[in-house]
This record gives C-alpha cells, sequence and structure tokens, in this order.
C-alpha cells in the first residue's frame, strides 16, 4: 500500500503533461507524424459503474482501465484505490506503462486501472466485493486476461488485491491452464514470484547507484561517485518509497529525511528507516521521532538539505511553485509522474539531474514480467538448475583444491557453492535491466549534445521501440 497527498497544477492535466513531454522528444526521431499520433494514442478507455453493497447501503462505484498501447501483447498496468482516480489520470498513467516497458525492454502494451474509493473507509470484506465485482467487469469485457490484460498493483493495492483478481478470474475461466498470469503482484504461495513486493524499490535503488557510479556525471554536480554517505529524503513510506528508503539505508546512505502524509520528519545526522517505521507504527505517525525535527506541512520536507531526493508517492508532487527550492542535486522519480513539466523545466536550469519515473520505477513491471513468465512456464526460477549448478561448482572448486594443494574456507566454500534460488535470479534479471536500460537512456541523452533533460531521452528511447514495432506490425490499409 502506498499513501501520501497530491496538489495539482493549474495548467495542464497530467495527460496533457505526459504528451507535452512525448512531443518534445518526438521531434527528435523519425517517424512520421501518423505513427508519432498512433503511439500517443490511448486506444481503449473502459469506464464502469457498478453497484455493491455496503451495510445497508447500495454504493455506486466509478472505476476504470486504459489500455494505451496494443503494439505488444499483453497490455501490462496496475490498479490503483484512490479518491483521485479519474480518467485523465488513468490515461496518463497507462501512457506512461507504455513507455516504461519499452524502456527496459519488457514486452508488453500499456495499461492502467483505477476504482475510485478510499481503501481505507471499507473493511477487508467490502474491499474484497469491490474488488472481485471490478474484475468480474473487466472479465464481461475482454480486459483482462494472460494474453489480453494483465492488472498488477498499484496505489492503495498490494498482493491480497491481487488473489481476489487471479481468483474472480479463474472461477468464470474454469480449466484455463495459465489462468495464473491473469494478473501480477500475487503473494507467493498464489502463484506470485519472490522479490516482486520489494522490486519497485529496489529497482529504485538499481537505478540511481548506476546514476552514481559515473564519475563524469558526478563531477559536473559536484558528488563523489558511490551511494555511501549520500544524504536522501524520501518521499511515501508506502511499498515503493519504504523499500527504496532501506536499500539505500542499507547500502550506506544517509536517509535525512523522510514525509508522509501526516508530515515530515528531518535529521541531518540520519533517520534508522526500520526505526522510523516501529515509531510510526506504535504513534501512528511519523513525526516526533525522537532527535529529529518535525514538518506538519509534509512538502516542507523536500526542500531540505540532501543529495538525492526520492519522490515516491503520488503525481505532482514538484512543481512550478516549489521546484525553485529543491537543494537536491539528483531527483529519482519513485512515483508515475511526481515531477510537473514547470518542475522540468525549473530544475534542468539548476543542473538537477532528474531520473525519470518512467525508468526509475520500472522494477516493478519488470519482475511482474519475471511472474508472468512463471506463471505461463508453470514452474518456480531455479527449480530445473540450482542443483545443478551446485554440484557443477563443487566439482570445480575440487579440482583447483587438489591441484593447488590449497583449501578455501567455509563461508567462501558456502559462498562459491550457492546455486541460484528464485529470489537470486529476480534480482539478477532486475539489477541487469536497470543497469543496461540506464546506459540506453545515457547514450541517447549524450547523442542529444546535452540540448534535452534526461526523460526527453528516455522518451526518445521508448518512442523509437514502440515505433519500429509499429512499423514492423504494419499499418491495415
Ligand atoms: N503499478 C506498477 C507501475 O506503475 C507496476 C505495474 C505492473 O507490474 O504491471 O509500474
Amino acid at each position: 500500500m502506498e499513501t501520501a497527498n497530491p496538489t495539482q497544477e493549474a495548467h495542464y492535466s497530467f495527460f496533457q503533461g505526459v504528451e507535452r513531454n512525448f512531443d518534445k522528444a518526438a521531434k527528435y526521431t523519425r517517424f512520421e507524424s501518423g505513427i508519432l499520433e498512433q503511439i500517443k494514442a490511448c486506444n481503449s478507455v473502459y469506464r464502469m459503474k457498478f453497484p455493491v453493497r455496503i451495510g445497508e447501503n447500495i454504493e455506486v462505484i466509478e472505476a476504470y482501465r486504459v489500455q494505451h498501447s496494443h503494439h505488444k501483447l499483453p497490455c501490462k498496468g496496475g490498479i490503483r484505490y484512490s479518491m483521485d482516480v479519474n480518467q485523465d489520470e488513468v490515461m496518463a498513467l497507462a501512457a506512461l506503462m507504455t513507455y516504461k516497458c519499452a524502456i527496459v525492454n519488457v514486452p508488453f502494451g500499456g495499461a492502467k486501472g483505477g476504482i475510485k474509493i478510499n481503501p481505507r473507509k471499507y473493511s477487508a470484506f467490502e474491499l474484497e466485493k469491490i474488488t472481485r465485482r471490478y474484475a468480474s467487469e473487466l472479465v464481461k469485457k475482454n480486459f483482462i486476461g494472460p494474453g489480453i490484460d494483465v492488472p498488477a498493483p498499484d496505489y492503495g493495492t498490494g498482493g491480497r488485491e491481487m488473489s481476489w483478481i487471479v481468483d474472480t478470474y479463474a472461477s468464470l475461466k474454469p480449466g484455463e491452464v495459465d489462468a495464473l498470469a491473469c494478473v501480477t503482484g500475487k503473494p507467493v504461495t498464489q502463484g506470485g514470484v519472490r522479490g516482486r513486493t520489494e522490486a519497485t524499490g529496489l529497482g529504485i535503488f538499481y537505478g540511481i547507484r548506476e546514476v552514481c557510479a559515473i564519475k563524469e556525471d558526478m563531477d559536473k554536480i559536484g558528488l563523489t561517485t558511490g551511494i555511501e554517505g549520500k544524504r536522501v529524503i524520501v518521499q511515501g513510506l508506502g511499498n515503493v518509497g519504504y523499500h527504496a528508503a532501506k536499500f539505500f539505508f542499507d547500502a550506506g546512505a544517509i536517509i535525512v529525511g523522510l514525509a508522509e502524509y501526516e508530515g515530515g520528519i528531518y535529521d541531518e545526522k540520519g533517520l534508522n528507516i526500520y526505526d522510523v517505521v516501529d515509531h510510526r507504527k506504535s504513534t501512528g505517525s511519523i513525526l516526533g521521532y525522537p532527535g529529529a525535527t518535525n514538518f506538519k506541512v509534509s512538502g516542507d520536507t523536500l526542500e531540505q538539505p540532501c543529495d538525492i531526493l526520492i519522490p515516491a508517492a503520488l503525481e505532482n508532487q514538484i512543481n512550478g511553485s516549489n521546484a525553485g527550492r529543491i537543494h537536491a542535486k539528483i531527483i529519482g522519480e519513485g512515483a508515475n509522474g511526481p515531477l510537473t513539466p514547470d518542475a522540468d523545466e525549473i530544475l534542468a536550469a539548476k543542473g538537477v539531474i532528474v531520473v525519470p519515473d518512467m525508468y526509475l520505477n520500472a522494477g516493478g513491471v519488470t519482475v511482474s514480467y519475471f511472474e508472468w513468465l512463471k506463471n505461463l512456464s508453470h514452474v518456480r526460477f531455479g527449480r530445473m538448475d540450482k542443483r545443478f549448478s551446485e554440484n557443477h561448482f563443487d566439482t570445480m572448486l575440487k579440482s583447483v583444491e587438489s591441484l593447488t594443494g590449497k583449501r578455501v574456507s567455509d563461508i567462501e566454500r558456502s559462498q562459491i557453492l550457492h546455486g541460484p534460488d528464485e529470489v537470486d535470479l529476480v534480482y539478477s534479471g532486475l539489477e541487469d535491466t536497470m543497469i543496461g536500460s540506464y546506459h540506453e537512456i545515457r547514450e541517447a541523452f549524450l547523442k542529444l549534445g546535452g540540448k534535452v533533460d534526461m526523460r526527453t531521452a528516455a522518451f526518445t528511447v521508448a518512442i523509437d521501440k514502440v515505433g519500429v514495432s509499429y512499423e514492423e506490425l504494419g499499418i491495415f490499409p
């Protein structure tokens, strides 16, 4: 579950902001205007209303599923539960999924869903009724299925909701052998893959670690290479923000600030993320954490001194009115659309490196792809080769030891002999994806000779991939 507070910039809707960013990049690509228009368009928008009995009353629930692109199938993207859900937001998020999947070479089209409810207002039983009804509406209209459209968790949803969806789908499609692949982000016991829960946060960490590894780029913004000792502020302690903060903390970064909807805390000496979460559990708020300065207005936390800022809550958090007061030299977009186009311009003028959402938070969908593959292959990753690898490593190690007459220590032996478990393979696939995709974006950025920001460079990479796919599909006469 993810939590935070949105603010809206007056003159662009979220979807218009995404279109504006697309247009900035489109002129650097080679495609004719018809192809560009098709890439940009939302192909299918399904708005539904359905009744659910809540206590004594019947509530009419408003919900959406938007499929932005079908150039590759299935379409893919999460489902969010929030009172801010509206058609424009779901369209924008679906479009971002198209570009995100393209950037990390995940062979899916983009989609997104949303139910306009405040999930905190309902009991688990009521949420289950709403979720199952939503899933059956999707089935009725052929908007869900392993080869059609595969939802996943997003803001306000998690493994529990995905279990209800897969169970509803499987009961409406008896005998469908691949039914488990109709949704990802499921608990491991329900066909999920190990490593999916923390995947977005871990992907953010791998991505920023790669950004910080390039000396030439760090020199330009006056930072040293490496994560250790970097001062980090994270907005949002939901699934994405919490895991990102945890991975930074474990790697030796100093978490100086944390912001949630109830307020924010800051301590230049560093906050222990595990203790802050315990404190929030026991008091109901991050405020009042021993030794930290409190910010009643949560957004003020983002304006405190730091090297890296990770907005991992909702869209439009850094906009024309607060971007000028941000100190961070690197902003890593953990959320989808946390910076408005106005903020982009202000930050670019200040020389801030903005690592865009469509790359940086793609860890979730990358591991969703692994989960989908696992479901279609009906076998856990590592099941066939773990033991084989261990036996093979053992033979090699014994040969080396007998040839050299030396023995490695017990700790080294167990490290060398370890064959990969599912989670090792998932982490390794994610790490490789985040590193490889960052270099694709950076290369595009360098090729454009510093004329554009990193978001525009990322868009050019995505447009190239989706555009080629449309060209190769052929357009019906
Ligand atoms: N909701 C996540 C996102 O915005 C994950 C989507 C997925 O796994 O399909 O990227």
